[in-house]
């Protein structure tokens, strides 16, 4: 007899892209940001540490709601911070999933939101995205039972960095039943995001993090901007000091640091643009991508052997396959000498 509860025995967890000892590996298989984060991060832990640490946190990390609140014109009350967003993630489905309940998110995406429904022994529904990663009506389809709860939606998506529309994401929550999380984690490197949809209606809940475009990974933080009343019910559902004070003034640093952001998203783009272009060369499929990292399909190859190949020639990049959808190689946007290598080895390996 087992001790622990059925779902979770169930269940064979989340398994996070690999995380190899530093050394000489190009690490281009998670999306992290190659580039070093704001000085103003660092000058910003000094000054916590020189305070000490012998204080618990502001359990609402109130700095950084101001901060996150004056940038997007919303207000603090509609702000909530976490360790990292997988940490608002877990909160969300927390909050609105129960055992039973039904989770839907397109596919293929993310694969965390799935392990998140499966701990809560709710169900997960899938809508395939079409083949060129638009998205149908079924996203927002009135089921018959009524326990449609949450609906999770990548927007840049992961695996493909393709966007949904924002006048899309508006009508399919307005015809939801249900709140839509809108995860922003690559919003930086695209054309436009739905923070400011929050206000106009109330379904709309819209997930950030620090970890790829403020070049913070390491330091687990996010945010997410939703109408007070279901900040307020999210409160009690997170650990009260999930941020700690390191965190919170390294993020609200970071956050303030518009320069350094800009500067990044620029240089992203332009090297983003650069590896899209020599992968299509090499006969890889590449949908524009508005992240930073490109999705690389090439029906036919053996896509698994060419990641050994690469990862032999030490680059790590992501290969992915999903069940009735295809295989490919999530490529993230390094420096432009990673880059070059990164294709360098693929002429060779293709
Ligand atoms: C990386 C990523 C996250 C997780 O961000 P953390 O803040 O590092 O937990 C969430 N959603 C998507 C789609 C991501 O790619």
């Amino acid at each position: 007899m087992s001790y622990v509860r059925s779902e979770i025995a169930a269940m064979s967890g989340y398994v996070p892209g690999e995380q190899p000892c530093e050394g000489s590996v190009v690490k281009l298989n998670t999306n992290e940001n190659p580039y070093r984060a704001s000085e103003k991060v660092n000058a910003a832990i000094r000054r916590t540490l020189k305070k000490g640490l012998s204080r618990y946190p502001d359990p609402a990390a109130s700095e950084v709601r101001n901060v996150v609140a004056k940038k997007f014109g919303v207000c603090c009350d509609s702000v909530l911070c976490g360790n990292g967003s997988d940490d608002l993630l877990t909160i969300l489905t927390r909050t609105f999933i129960g055992s039973g309940d039904v989770l839907r998110l397109p596919y293929p995406t993310y694969i965390l939101y799935r392990s998140l429904a499966e701990i809560q022994g709710a169900k997960s529904e899938t809508v395939p995205f079409r083949p060129d990663w638009t998205l149908s009506d079924d996203i927002h389809r009135r089921t018959e039972a009524d326990n449609l709860r949450l609906v999770f939606l990548a927007n840049p998506n992961s695996p493909s960095g393709t966007v949904i529309p924002k006048e899309q994401i508006l009508d399919i929550a307005e015809k939801l039943p249900c709140p839509l999380v809108v995860d922003e984690a690559y919003a930086d490197f695209a054309e436009e995001h739905c923070i400011d949809l929050v206000k106009r209606c109330e379904k709309i809940i819209v997930c950030r993090t620090m970890s790829k475009s403020y070049s913070l990974a390491g330091l687990r933080f996010g945010y997410l901007v939703a109408q007070p009343h279901l900040v307020e019910e999210m409160m009690k559902v997170k650990d009260s000091y999930n941020c700690d004070s390191l965190s919170i003034a390294a993020a609200a640093a970071a956050l303030s640091d518009d320069d350094w952001l800009a500067d990044n998203r620029r240089k992203i783009i332009v090297t983003r643009k650069r590896l899209a272009d020599q992968v299509r060369a090499l006969g890889f499929t590449v949908p524009d991508s508005h992240a930073n990292f490109i999705w690389a399909a090439y029906p036919g190859k053996p896509l698994k052997t060419i990641y050994e190949f690469l990862k032999a020639g030490g680059i790590l990049v992501r290969y992915m396959a999903y069940p009735n959808w295809g295989d490919g190689l999530r490529i993230s946007v390094g420096t432009d000498e990673q880059v070059d290598r990164c294709i360098e080895l693929l002429e060779k390996g293709i």
